[in-house]
C-alpha cells in the first residue's frame, strides 16, 4: 500500500486532496491521508466581515467531513511538529506518520519584521479566532467608550491603527469604518461620530501597491472621503501597551494596533533542507518538487516556484499549486513527464466596504457600484458549498434590513478593558 501525505487543510492542501481523490480512484492500493491542525477550510477573503459583524463566524468555515462526502481519503486532525525528509516521516501531535509521497501546504505566518513589541502588542490577523477575537475586542471598545465622560479617553479609545496596507488592511478598516460609522454611532448612543480614528499606516509612498494605479488612486480617495486617515512612507518602528512609534520619532495613541503587514513561510517550512527566498518559502523547481527530494513537493504560501518566483500568496495561486502537485504525484506514479507550474494572473479585487470596491480582471478597470456587486457575486460564487453561500447570502441580505449582530459571546472576565477597570475600582476602594 503506498501513502500520499498532504500538509495543511487550507486551499493548497484541499484542492491537492481533491485532485488525487480523482486521479487515484481505481487505485485501491495507494492510500491519501491529509493532515490539519484544524477540521475546516477557512475563506480567508471574508474575514474582514467577521470583525466587522457583517457574517458569522461559521459561515465561512467549511468542515472537511462535509467536503469529504463520499470521498474515500482519510483526515486526521492533528498538529504537525516536525517533518523528516530523509527519513519520509512526519512527527504529529498523535505519532509519527510515514508516507511514500508528500505535499506540505502549511501555509503561512504573520511577519513581524523583527518590530520590537509588535507580536506582543498588536492584533493578529490571520485566522478564524483572530478575526474573532477582533470583533469582540471592538465591541468590548464601544461598550467601556458609551459610558467614557472625558472626551481624550474616549477618542483613545476609539482610536484603531491598522498596519500594511495591502488588500488585507485594506479590507478590514474599510469594513470596520462601515460598523463603527454607520451602526455603532446609532446604537452605541454615548459616542459621537467624530470619536473614532482609524488610521492605516503604509511603509511605502502608497497603498495597494499592485493594483491599476487608477483604481489604486480610486481606493486612495474613498478611503479619505470615507474619514480613515492613511500615513504613507510610515514604517511602525516599535509597538507597546496602547500605541504604535511610527518612523522612530512620532508616538500614535490607539487602544488598537492589528498588524497586516506581511507575511512568512511556515516555521516548519522555514526549517526544511535547500533554498529559502527572503520570506522564508521553499524554493523549489518547477514541478514544485523539493531539491534532493522528488517526491516532496509544496504549494501554496509556503511554496516559491522557481518558474514563477514572483506569484503572489494568493488564494487562486495555493488552489494551482496543490492541483499541479497532485498531478505530478500522478505522473510519477505512471512514469509520465511532469507538469510545470506558470502563474495566469486572474485580476485583482479589493471590496472597500459598503457599495464600493475596485477590480481588475482580464484587463478591465472597474469602480464602484457595480465593482462591489462583482466582487460580493464572485466571492459568493468561490464558497465551497452551495450551504456556504446560502449563509453568507443570507447574511449580506438580513445586514441590510436588520442591525449588525454586536453581542459580545466572551464573558467580561476575558476582556482587558473590564480587567483593568476593575482593577482601577479596587484601587480607588482600597485607597
Ligand atoms: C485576512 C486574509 C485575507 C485574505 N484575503 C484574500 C483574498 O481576498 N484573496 C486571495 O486570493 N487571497 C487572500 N488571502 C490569502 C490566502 O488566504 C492565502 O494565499 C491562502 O490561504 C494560501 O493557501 P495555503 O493552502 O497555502 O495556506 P492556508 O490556506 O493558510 O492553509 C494552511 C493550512 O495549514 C494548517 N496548518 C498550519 N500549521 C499546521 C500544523 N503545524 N499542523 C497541521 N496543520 C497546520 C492551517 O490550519 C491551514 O489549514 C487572505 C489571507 C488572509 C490572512
Amino acid at each position: 500500500m503506498k501513502r500520499i501525505v498532504v500538509l495543511g487543510s487550507g486551499f493548497a492542501g484541499m484542492q491537492a486532496v481533491v485532485e488525487l481523490e480523482r486521479l487515484f480512484r481505481k487505485s485501491p492500493d495507494c492510500e491519501i491521508l491529509l493532515i490539519g491542525e484544524q477540521n475546516f477550510v477557512l475563506f480567508t477573503p471574508l474575514l474582514p466581515q467577521i470583525a466587522s459583524s457583517h457574517i458569522d463566524p461559521r459561515h465561512i468555515a467549511q468542515a472537511i467531513r462535509d467536503i469529504r462526502g463520499s470521498r474515500r481519503f482519510r483526515f486526521l486532525r492533528s498538529a504537525v511538529h516536525a517533518i523528516n525528509v530523509d527519513a519520509r516521516r512526519v512527527e504529529t501531535a498523535t505519532g509519527p506518520v510515514e508516507y511514500d509521497s508528500l505535499i506540505i501546504a502549511l501555509g503561512s505566518r504573520t511577519n513581524y519584521f523583527q518590530t520590537p513589541g509588535a507580536r506582543e502588542h498588536t492584533y493578529e490577523f490571520r485566522t478564524l479566532e483572530d478575526a474573532v477575537v477582533l470583533r469582540e475586542h471592538v465591541l468590548d471598545l464601544c461598550e467601556h467608550a458609551d459610558h467614557t465622560a472625558d472626551p481624550a479617553e474616549q477618542k483613545k479609545l476609539l482610536t484603531i491603527a491598522v498596519v500594511g496596507g495591502g488588500y488585507t488592511g485594506v479590507e478590514l478598516l474599510t469594513d470596520l469604518q462601515d460598523f463603527l460609522f454607520h451602526y455603532a454611532t446609532r446604537f452605541y448612543r454615548g459616542i459621537p461620530r467624530a470619536a473614532f480614528r482609524l488610521v492605516l499606516i503604509e511603509a511605502a509612498a502608497t497603498i495597494l501597491g499592485s493594483i491599476h494605479p487608477k483604481l489604486r488612486a480610486h481606493a486612495m480617495k474613498r478611503l479619505g472621503r470615507e474619514g480613515i486617515e492613511i500615513r504613507y512612507n510610515a514604517r511602525a518602528t516599535r509597538c507597546f501597551e496602547g500605541g504604535i512609534e511610527i518612523n522612530g520619532s512620532e508616538r500614535l495613541s490607539a487602544a488598537t494596533v492589528v498588524w497586516t503587514a506581511g507575511v512568512r513561510a511556515h516555521e516548519l517550512v522555514e526549517a526544511l533542507p535547500g533554498p529559502h527566498d527572503r520570506a522564508g518559502r521553499a524554493v523549489v523547481n518547477e514541478h514544485l518538487q523539493l531539491e534532493n527530494h522528488p517526491e516532496v513537493f509544496l504549494a501554496g504560501d509556503c511554496a516559491a516556484a522557481s518558474s514563477e518566483p514572483g506569484a503572489p500568496q494568493v488564494a487562486p495561486v495555493a488552489i494551482a499549486h496543490g492541483r499541479i502537485a497532485a498531478r505530478n504525484i500522478a505522473h510519477r506514479e505512471r512514469s509520465e513527464p511532469l507538469e510545470i507550474y506558470r502563474y495566469r494572473s486572474q485580476g485583482m479585487l479589493v471590496s472597500l466596504g459598503a457599495r464600493d470596491a475596485v477590480v481588475s480582471v482580464a484587463g478591465i478597470q472597474v469602480h464602484g457600484y457595480f465593482a462591489w456587486l462583482f466582487w460580493n457575486a464572485l466571492h459568493l460564487y468561490k464558497l465551497v458549498s452551495l450551504k456556504k453561500q446560502f449563509q453568507v447570502a443570507a447574511d449580506w441580505s438580513l445586514a441590510t434590513i436588520f442591525p449588525r449582530d454586536a453581542a459580545i459571546i466572551r464573558r467580561p472576565r476575558g476582556c482587558k478593558l473590564c480587567e483593568a477597570s476593575q482593577g482601577t475600582q479596587t484601587k480607588t476602594a482600597g485607597g
